[in-house]
């Protein structure tokens, strides 16, 4: 059977298991280069059903996206510095759950 015109020639189970995820994968699986705020942003958007004051509203403030919904990174003046509490050095995802 032909592959639809926009289908990911892969199936999102071949996608996922790219680890971790590349620039091919994510535009074979149909994602455009952002930044990671900006895709902060997008998910805070799609997760008030589209509507910038919600986002602006939320009071999930354990939601790990909280701090950063507004798009703007709350810690920048941090970078460079030592963690003051928790937190891990780590790149990979150990402990995220
Ligand atoms: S911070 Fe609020 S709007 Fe953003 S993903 Fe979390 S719960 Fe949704």
């Amino acid at each position: 059977m032909d592959k639809l015109k926009n289908e990911p020639a892969r199936t999102r189970t071949e996608l996922a298991a790219v680890w971790p995820p590349t620039a091919e994968v994510a535009r074979e699986a149909g994602h455009e280069p952002m930044s990671p705020l900006k895709a902060i942003r997008a998910k805070c958007y799609d997760c008030s059903y589209f509507q910038y004051h919600e986002v602006r509203l939320c009071e999930a403030i354990n939601c790990a996206l909280w701090p950063f919904r507004a798009g703007k990174h709350p810690y920048h003046h941090l970078v460079g510095k030592a963690p003051t509490t928790g937190g891990s050095s780590k790149d990979d995802d150990e402990g995220v759950p």
